[in-house]
């Protein structure tokens, strides 16, 4: 006989540890399967220098809130591990660590999960196993010589993992950008190709910008009243960093002290690499970005009438000159690179057709058109902070609530 439950979630880091919550509160047994153990994302796939870039005061999970004596700083990877390290041993889930889901199926109104440790049965399944799963190295970093070392960002710790000499990182979001900062101020040389990343500003008028944002309702805005979710859920994080406090990152001013910058790293040909003509372009393009969020926060100030200090505009402290096409790697000095380029997703346990033609899961708020079925954790499962510490705790609430009504039907 399989062990039966009414509930299997698959993946225990916070999303599956959120969900296991709001259900021990309903009384609605279920186990938690997880490959690895409690806080392994932030403990094992991020940087020695790693911070937040959300502030602490918006780190939350159901029943469990940042209570430190900082709530507008931001947590270091090993602060934001022992959070959720905490929230398991507060609540004391009933949670398997050290088994792999290898299969999901549905047999009839039953699921049918395979694991490591044998098959289970059960009427639900919450999937919240994350959205970063195989990190991402294109065909192309296989064309660098072997002098060569390729790094993936969520490998990355600091420089002395690496060879001496010049760094290139490739991808210019939130963990490029940030990777980039923190091999600069070690003093290493950095080759940066810029994509088409946003940045946003971190303080303006006063305030940090999450906290405008929140004022102005931003973080609850629903995915449903965009015209265009998938363009949404689409795009890029906004570059900005929580580091020693928190700052904007300005790729320029970083260029004025030393830094390379390039356009997208498009081949590797003859022992050079070969730029896309992007730079100038991206650069204005991240810097409207954020002029555009400084905007909305002025519309808002102004309607609302608040008082708050006025700023200087933001002048471009530097422009590149032409754009690079392309740089010899031997005569540049470039002895590794880490692709910041994120992940693609590996859902191949999950037997069932649950994705629409974009990848995402399909149905409303994660609950999927499979019946008993459930998603949470991904970006923009509802709000902005549904893939995030700021919006698991309504999505699992609510998911817990689709979960009781329907085991209630079924009894
Ligand atoms: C670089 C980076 C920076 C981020 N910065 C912030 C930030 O500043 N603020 C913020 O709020 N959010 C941030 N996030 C987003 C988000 O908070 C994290 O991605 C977080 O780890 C998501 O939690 P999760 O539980 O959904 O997924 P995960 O933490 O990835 O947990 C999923 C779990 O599922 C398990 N699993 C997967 N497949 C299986 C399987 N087949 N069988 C068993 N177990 C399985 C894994 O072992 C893992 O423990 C960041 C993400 C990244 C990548």
């Amino acid at each position: 006989m399989k062990k039966h439950y009414p509930v299997i979630i698959v993946g225990g880091g916070q999303a599956g540890l959120a969900i296991s919550y709001c259900l021990k509160e309903k009384d609605i047994d279920h186990i938690i399967f997880d490959k690895g153990q409690v806080g392994d994302s932030w403990r094992l796939h991020r940087w020695d220098n790693f911070t937040l870039v959300t502030p602490n005061w918006q780190c939350e999970l159901p029943g469990y809130k940042y209570s430190g004596d900082n709530p507008k700083g931001f947590m270091n990877r090993d602060q934001t591990y022992e959070f959720v390290k905490g929230y398991a041993d507060m609540f004391n889930p009933p949670l398997e660590n050290g088994v792999t889901v290898t299969s999901v199926d549905k047999v009839g109104d039953i699921y049918e999960v395979q694991t490591s440790m044998g098959d289970f049965t059960s009427q639900e399944v919450v999937i919240a196993s994350g959205a970063f799963h195989n990190p991402l190295i294109p065909p192309v970093a296989h064309k660098l010589p072997n002098t060569v070392k390729n790094v993936h960002s969520s490998e990355y710790k600091n420089a002395s993992q690496l060879p001496e000499g010049g760094v290139m990182i490739v991808g210019s979001g939130q963990s490029g950008c940030q990777i980039a900062e923190d091999l600069h101020l070690e003093g290493r040389k950095v080759h940066l190709c810029v994509g088409n990343a946003p940045k946003s500003p971190r303080n303006y008028r006063g305030r940090d910008v999450v906290e405008w944002l929140d004022q102005m309702g931003y973080y609850e805005k629903s995915i449903d009243t965009f015209p265009d979710p998938v363009a949404v859920r689409r795009k890029i994080n906004h570059y900005v960093t929580g580091r020693d406090g928190g700052r904007e990152i300005d790729l320029r001013a970083f260029a004025l002290e030393g830094m390379k910058l390039y356009g997208l790293f498009n081949d590797v040909k003859d022992g050079e690499i070969h730029f896309g003509n992007n730079l100038k372009e991206d650069l204005d393009k991240a810097d409207a970005a954020a002029q555009s969020i400084k905007d909305r926060i002025d519309e808002f100030i102004a309607t609302n009438k608040i008082e708050a200090p006025i700023e200087e505009p933001y002048v471009a402290p530097w422009e590149p000159e032409s754009d690079i096409s392309s740089i010899d790697i031997a005569e540049s000095g470039i002895t590794s690179v880490i692709w910041c380029i994120g992940f693609t997703p590996n859902f191949k346990w999950l037997k069932l057709d649950a994705f629409d033609q974009t990848g995402y899961p399909r149905g409303h708020r994660g609950v999927s058109d499979i019946e008993g079925l459930y998603f949470l954790g991904f970006p923009w499962m509802h709000t902005w902070g549904s893939g995030r510490f700021s919006g698991i705790t309504q999505d699992a609430w609510y998911l817990s609530e689709q979960i009781a009504e329907r085991l209630l039907i079924e009894q």
